[in-house]
């Protein structure tokens, strides 16, 4: 196995211990451990139904599970939404689930829902700062959220995502259904993030492009974590190379950008 630091070095953000999940009798996630550490890139790369999203739902609180979830100092056997939510976690899912009648802007505020039932006052100032980052959404403001196209409905989901002033965003196949050419352009925002506080849990088919920019990565393959390491490490190692990024890759719907 290759470097099997187990993200051990930072301040821990998220832990995972022994997450475990089932659909009725089926497991899809099996005795999973992972960190995040703040201020980290970290990806969850594996094929189609290997767990990822189960894996982003289970820490939610979205889905039941066994074992443990610590976030930010607070352990939960079973995470709850909500709670989760006021703590910082933030996740955009696979399917965006944006209003699509409402503006671009009501969609942003959204986001900030929680914030604004706490009377925080700073919620303009971080509109601000959404806008700053995708000054394409500032422009369409007042559009209609169905109207915009893949990325720019990315854009919107990770904007509202933003707006709750999240310690960790969790991105759910940020990639998926979008020209490598604005796929691009989204790894450099999340990327960015960074800057603005936020540490990142990334899941992607994508394995390449999701490798390159995480500073640690786990590989999930049927519900089992197969392999960790630094993502750098990962997108050179041969076993990777021959499952997700290689012409005759095992998985061929993870075909790199
Ligand atoms: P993809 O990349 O295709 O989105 P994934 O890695 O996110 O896949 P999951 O969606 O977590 O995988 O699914 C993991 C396994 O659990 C799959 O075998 C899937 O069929 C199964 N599964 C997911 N949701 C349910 C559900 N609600 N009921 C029953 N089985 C489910």
């Amino acid at each position: 196995m290759i470097t099997m630091l187990g993200n051990q070095e930072g301040t821990p953000l998220l832990e995972v211990n022994n997450l475990s999940v089932a659909y009725g009798k089926v497991e899809a996630l099996s005795n999973f451990n992972m960190r995040v550490n703040q201020g980290q890139i970290v990806s969850v790369v594996g094929p189609n139904g290997a767990g990822k999203t189960t894996l982003l739902s289970a820490i939610m609180g979205v889905l039941g599970s066994k074992g443990h979830v610590d976030f930010d100092g607070h352990v939960e056997q079973c995470p709850q939404v909500e709670q989760m939510v006021i703590r910082g976690l933030g996740l955009v899912p696979e399917k965006r689930e944006l209003f699509g009648t409402m503006s671009i802007e009501d969609n942003l505020m959204l986001g900030a829902f929680q914030r604004y039932r706490q009377r925080d006052k700073e919620i303009f100032s971080t509109l601000d700062e959404v806008y700053d980052i995708f000054p394409r959404l500032k422009e369409r403001r007042s559009q209609q959220a169905g109207t915009l196209s893949g990325g720019e409905r990315q854009m919107l989901a990770v904007g509202r995502a933003l707006m709750a002033k999240p310690k960790l965003l969790m991105l759910d196949e940020p990639s998926l259904g979008l020209a490598p050419l604005i796929t691009r352009e989204i790894f450099k925002v999340i990327d960015q993030l960074r800057g603005h506080g936020v540490s990142i849990l990334l899941v992607e088919q994508n394995a390449r492009a999701a490798l390159k920019l995480a500073d640690y990565a786990y590989v999930l393959e049927m519900g089992e974590l197969s392999m960790e390491g630094r993502g750098s490490d990962l997108v050179e190692d041969p076993r990777i190379i021959e499952s997700y990024l290689g012409i005759n890759s095992k998985h061929q719907d993870v075909l790199a950008i």
